[in-house]
């Protein structure tokens, strides 16, 4: 006996009705950027590991524990992108793009890779829109993504998304933070791996969410005082402009994201119904990742949100999509003879965009009105063999039941009248 398949470990089919609601999230995520002049870009799923390493950061669990990196058969060493940001820079810089107009404006939508613990709103294959702006520390650029996402929301009708927001400094200021953070943490009591971390990325642990470990991180010093002037005067004007365009937000100087080239703002969009997986999209300034990825310093700020926590998201507020494929016409030939004849009709139908489907397979009458109702189609197209000899077709409306014969020769016009 053959042995039959499922997909993957912490992946999912998309299939419909339910891939509607998914598609419909893309677009109004893509919709923004499109407005606000950014271009698409698209860049290899695989991209070379030392690239993702030093882009995402090596103390990064993405990096450390979650990487889908394999050889391929010319001895190089790749990994399934987890994140696009380092690609997206990289792409610019190779394409010399920073070298014409700043910023420069970019958007993408697709599959991301990264080995996590399958549980509800976290798969190990996921779906992000992003945007980026290359080359400007204009702090209107922070403003105006962080605008866009939240805009993104509110047209998906979600009511329940709250957006935190902080500053994570920059060189100047962070190295002498992250030192006196370091002091505070050595004075806990953490268990080794805990420990590890406070040597590598003490900035992570301030994100704990064990409680035996926020119960002691009362009283850490945070960045938030410890901003130098630049970063603190950064961060003031991106507040003042989410006010002026009416952008709420929440101060959380604890907010730290998984990734080590944030510097200066950072948000995340959290959604309260989802459970422990309530990020459903964030972002913020990469000043940095430009020159640790070989190029010049390219100041730059972006964001990411995530399609498939935002579908759960619309699903905790019930917002139902319905995106059925519905045709307006629904054909319904009887015999071999009408059924020749009516697919380049159907094909005539399309043309013209009148949007259309037809009964396959030869099913009786019956059968075939059954299959037009369910279609939701408004009207029928029925052809019998007399009808064929006198080169008509009745003309059904599905609501009322009236029908009229047409002639063939004015069905596509007629039609195209009626749906008018
Ligand atoms: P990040 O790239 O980690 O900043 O994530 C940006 C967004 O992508 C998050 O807010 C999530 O909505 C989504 N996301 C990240 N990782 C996963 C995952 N493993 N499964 C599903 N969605 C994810």
């Amino acid at each position: 006996m053959s042995r039959s398949f499922t997909a993957p470990k912490g992946t999912f089919d998309l299939i419909p009705p339910e891939s509607a609601t998914f598609l419909r999230v893309r677009d109004a995520f893509a919709a923004g950027p499109k407005l606000a002049g950014y271009g698409y870009v698209e860049t290899p799923i695989f991209e070379d590991t030392a690239l993702i390493h030093r882009g995402v950061g090596e103390s990064t669990d993405i990096v450390t524990k979650e990487t889908y990196t394999f050889t391929d058969r010319g001895g190089r060493s790749l990994t399934l992108r987890p994140e696009a940001t380092a690609s997206v820079v990289r792409a610019a810089l190779e394409h010399g793009l920073h070298r014409g107009q700043l910023p420069v404006k970019l958007w993408y939508s697709g599959s991301f890779f990264r080995y996590e613990r399958p549980q509800s709103g976290r798969y190990r294959h996921f779906s992000q829109v992003g945007a980026e702006a290359l080359g400007a520390t204009d702090a209107s650029l922070d403003a105006e993504l962080v605008w866009l996402a939240a805009e993104a929301y509110r047209r998906l009708g979600l009511g329940g998304c709250r957006l935190l927001l902080n500053s994570l400094g920059d060189p100047q200021c962070r190295p002498a933070y992250r030192q006196r953070l370091q002091e505070f943490l050595r004075g806990l009591d953490l268990d080794d791996d805990t420990r590890g971390r406070v040597d590598i990325n003490p900035l992570r642990v301030l994100d704990d969410k064990r409680a035996e470990v926020r119960k002691q991180l009362h009283g850490a010093p945070l960045l938030a005082d410890h901003l130098c002037a630049e970063c603190q005067e950064h961060y003031d004007e991106v507040r003042a402009l989410l006010a002026d365009l009416g952008v709420s937000y929440v101060d959380d100087p604890r907010l730290v994201r998984g990734l080590d080239y944030y510097t200066r703002t950072t948000f995340e969009f959290v959604h309260d119904g989802l459970g422990a997986q309530s990020a459903v999209g964030g972002g913020g300034r990469y000043d940095g990742l430009s020159s640790d990825i070989g190029g010049p310093s390219l100041p730059s700020v972006g964001w990411s949100l995530g399609v498939d926590r935002t579908v759960l998201a619309m699903r905790a507020e019930g917002i139902a999509v319905d995106d059925a494929p519905r045709c307006a016409v629904f054909v319904v030939p009887l015999g071999d003879d009408a059924h020749r004849r009516m697919v380049p009709v159907l094909a005539t139908l399309r043309t013209a965009g009148v949007s259309s489907d037809m009964v396959y397979g030869g099913r009786g009458l019956k059968g075939a009105m059954k299959a037009a109702d369910r279609s939701g189609a408004r009207y029928a197209v029925i052809v019998g063999e007399r009808d064929l000899r006198g080169d008509v077709a009745q003309l059904k409306d599905l609501a009322s039941g009236e029908q009229v014969a047409v002639p063939l020769a004015d069905l596509v016009d007629n039609l195209q009248e009626k749906l008018t």
